[in-house]
Order: C-alpha cells, then structure tokens, then sequence
C-alpha cells in the first residue's frame, strides 16, 4: 500500500513553507499598524452554524460542505470559511461588552475546507487570511478595511491587480431590485444556464456572476442594483468612493459583482489580479459589509452589530507571487558550521553546538563524518558564516580553527575561554577573523 496526500490537499514543504512564514509575517506587521488583534477559532463546529452564518443556498453550503457525525452523534462541519465561527466567538464571549474597544477588530489566519474540484488555485484545503470588525457602521471602517486588504499586497509591488467594489444596498431594497433583475431575465429563461435557471427565483442576484458565457452576454443588460439603493445606502456609497479616492486608491465599480456568500448588504469589493498567467481563480480577497450577520447567529438578545470583513486567499497570493518570480529571502541564515574529523571529535561537536545556540546562534554541524572537503561545500552551501573545525589536534589542545566563509580568513580560539565568558570572546573572536591571521 502506497499513501498518497487526499486530492486537493497539498504538503508544504520547506522550501514552500519559507514562502509561507514570509508572507505571513508581513501580513501581521501590516495588520498590527491597522491594530488588528489576532482570534484563533476551532477548526471544526456545529454544522448548524455555516448553514445559519453561509446561507443556506450558498454553493458552499448545499455542495462544498466537509460534514459528518462525531460519535456522539453531532452533526459537525469543518470550517468552510472563517467569518461563521468568529462571529460566534464574538456573541459567545461578549466582546461586544463595555470593556471593549469599539469597533473590535480581529483577523485569524488559517486552513479552511471545501469540497471542491481542485484546480490551480482551487483545493479542499487551503488557507485564508481574513479579518472582521464588530460594532461600526461608518463607511470609514469598509474604506480602512478593504485599504487594509490593498495594503497586504501593496508591499509585494504588485501591478496587476484591482480593487472592484460595488453597493448591494440594504435588504428592503434589494427585494425590490430582484424583482426588476427577475422581470429582465425572465424573458431569456430559455438561453439560461441550468444552474442560473436554477437560481432565478431562489437567488437572482446569483445569476449576475454566473461563470457561464451565454448568462454573461445575457446580464450585461440587466438592470443596475445602484439604481435600487435607498437615500442611506446611496449616501453610504458615495462616502466610500470619496475616501478611496481621498487616498488616491484606484477602483471600479463592477454593479454585476455580487458575493457568493448570502449575508452581505452595502459595501462589497474583490481584489482580482489580471495577472496573465493566471487564468480563472483570479480573485485573491473579498468581502464587504454584514450588518445582519451577528444577530442572525446571536439572536435578538445580542446588541446590533454592523461589521465588515474580509477573506484573502493565501495561496493564490503565493502562487501570484510565484508568477511574479517574486524574490523570497534565502531560506538558510546559518551562523556557524561545526566541521568534524574523526569521531573523537563528535563530543566537542556537541559541546560547542550547544553553547552557541544557547547564545542565540543558528548552528549545524557535521553528523555523517564526511571527508572534510564535503563538510566546508555543506557548509558553504548552506551560506555559513562562519566555520569551527575540529579534529584530533583541538581535542588535545582545546583550542579550535574558525574560518569566516566570506572573507576566506582565519583565527583561533580557546574554547575554555569561549565556554567561560561568551560574549567578550566571540566578539574578540569576531574582530580577529576581521583582521585575520
Ligand atoms: P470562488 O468564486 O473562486 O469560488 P469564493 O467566492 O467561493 O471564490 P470566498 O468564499 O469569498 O471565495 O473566499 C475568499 C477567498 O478565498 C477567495 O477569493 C479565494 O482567494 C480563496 N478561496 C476560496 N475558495 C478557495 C479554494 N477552494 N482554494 C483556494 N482558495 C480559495
Ligand atoms: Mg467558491
């Protein structure tokens, strides 16, 4: 029996996982400046939860769900996307009580699940960064937030990529825009695809971003949702398009653009790179604004809470950045290489290895006892800074050859004198190696 990893899973290995750590360690320093605080949610919840919080006729919902029965008979799920199980957080820890800082702004990071049929970019895992605020209606908070979203690219100095926004306005005016979105398409019921057809009563709006070609001639003529927006949505609207444009940040209105998601209302954008390499799977980021979101999880008891959020999708950015050829650090930042010959040496290896990792240096070392010719192309290779060579000579005498590997000098020194007083003697060290022997 051969095990090979489930389809649309993949393993992170290290050359990818430097990639990884790297793009995730400047998303945290961006979100710190926006004082983002990080939440940590289970992987898996009551199943009940994502049909409430997703929708139940969302394609996540009634087809990509990951589900089953615990043996205690629960019907759980895992986590198709993120925003569910934060918002559930929130209700259940009342971090809408008077000791918090309002808006509360979290974002988690991490693997979500749906059973999709994997292609580039598309998996059964994969991993989102995203990021919620609780308690604001300002659409200052929807300009921070989807800037936010810009900002988590912008570093990277990616070109092609737009920000597309559009208003779904509020619930009341949407029912009356579905009404004109059914009277338009009603009369092309027959050129629809199955799905669209599918959706025409149950979720119109669905049909505006259709994938299919002939529903995409079809909705070019449809009706427009921003001539459906009441004088509060209108005004919304116009107050984030000012402020994109305040801070000099390109964007489109695409009115066709609506979420997959079902719980949206106002504000809602897509990051979409035009990339040319690469094809469909093009949105990196969406989200928008779900003022009903958290009493339809809390109930009538919670306090109303207008938020907004987010979800990136990390590896379609790594994989941009991979068609960028963008330039990742050098995943190896080797302080010393502990050379070793004959297997007396092994000890003193050891004893030295330990000592400078307690003082704060990465360090490998020799384990195989390789001719040492070998040993100092390793550690070239691994882009060592410096080089200690043992062999039976410093055994007896205690004192050890370093090399620095980029400037090709040389120096000694006592080990008894480096165990006893460490700083002093590797900076004495480190000066000596500047001059060399
Ligand atoms: P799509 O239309 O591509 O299926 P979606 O509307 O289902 O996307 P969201 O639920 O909004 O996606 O998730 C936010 C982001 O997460 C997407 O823009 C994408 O970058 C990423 N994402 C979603 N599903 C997957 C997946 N199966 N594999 C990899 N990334 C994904
Ligand atoms: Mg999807």
């Amino acid at each position: 029996m051969v095990y090979q990893k489930l389809k649309g899973t993949a393993d992170l290995l290290p050359i990818d996982t430097n990639k990884w750590q790297f793009v995730e360690e400047k998303a945290k320093a961006v979100l710190h400046t926006y004082q983002f605080k990080e939440i940590r949610t289970p992987m898996f919840e009551q199943l009940e939860l994502f049909a409430r919080g997703v929708g139940e006729t969302s394609d996540i919902v009634t087809k990509e769900m990951y589900d089953f029965k615990d043996k205690g008979d629960r019907h759980i799920a895992l986590r198709p996307e993120g925003t569910a199980g934060v918002v559930r957080a929130y209700v259940e820890n009342k971090l809408y009580g008077p000791e918090h800082h309002k808006p509360v702004k979290l974002f988690y990071t991490g693997p979500m699940f749906r059973y999709e049929r994997p292609q580039s970019g598309r998996q059964r895992q994969f991993h989102q960064l995203g990021v919620e605020v609780f308690g604001s209606r300002n659409p200052a908070t929807d300009v921070e937030t989807m800037v936010l979203a810009m900002d988590l690219f912008k570093q990277y100095e990616i070109s092609d990529l737009k920000l597309v926004i559009n208003s779904l306005g509020s619930k009341e005016s949407r029912k009356e825009y579905r009404k004109a979105l059914i009277a338009f398409l009603e009369p092309h019921f027959d050129q629809l695809s199955r799905d669209s057809k599918e959706r025409l009563y149950k979720n119109p709006l669905r049909v505006l971003d259709s994938k299919d070609k002939g529903d995409q001639a079809i909705v070019k003529g449809a009706p427009s949702i921003l001539d459906y927006l009441d004088e509060e949505s209108r005004r919304h609207f116009e107050a984030v398009k000012e402020m994109l444009s305040d801070l000099n940040i390109p964007y489109i209105i695409d009115t066709n653009m609506v979420r997959g998601l079902d719980y949206y209302n106002d504000t809602i954008f897509e990051v979409i790179t035009t990339n040319p390499k690469f094809g469909a799977n093009a949105t990196i980021c969406a989200g928008g604004r779900y003022d009903g979101l958290v009493e339809e999880v809390g109930g009538k008891s919670v306090p109303d809470t207008p938020a907004f959020g987010f979800g990136c999708g990390l590896e379609r950015l790594i994989l941009l950045l991979d068609h960028m050829d963008y330039p990742f650090p050098e995943m190896s930042q080797l302080d010393a290489f502990i050379v070793t010959i004959g297997e007396q040496a092994d000890r003193a290896a050891n004893r030295l290895a330990y000592h400078l990792r307690h003082n704060g240096l990465a360090v490998e070392r020799e384990f195989m006892n390789r001719k040492p010719a070998k040993q100092f192309k390793t550690a070239d290779k691994m882009n060592a800074r410096l080089v200690f060579t043992f062999g039976d000579a410093e055994i007896v005498t205690n004192v050890v050859k370093v090399k620095n590997l980029t400037t090709g000098k040389q120096a000694e020194v006592s080990l008894e004198k480096l165990y006893a007083d460490f700083t002093r003697t590797y900076k004495e060290l480190i000066l000596k190696l500047e001059k060399g022997e």
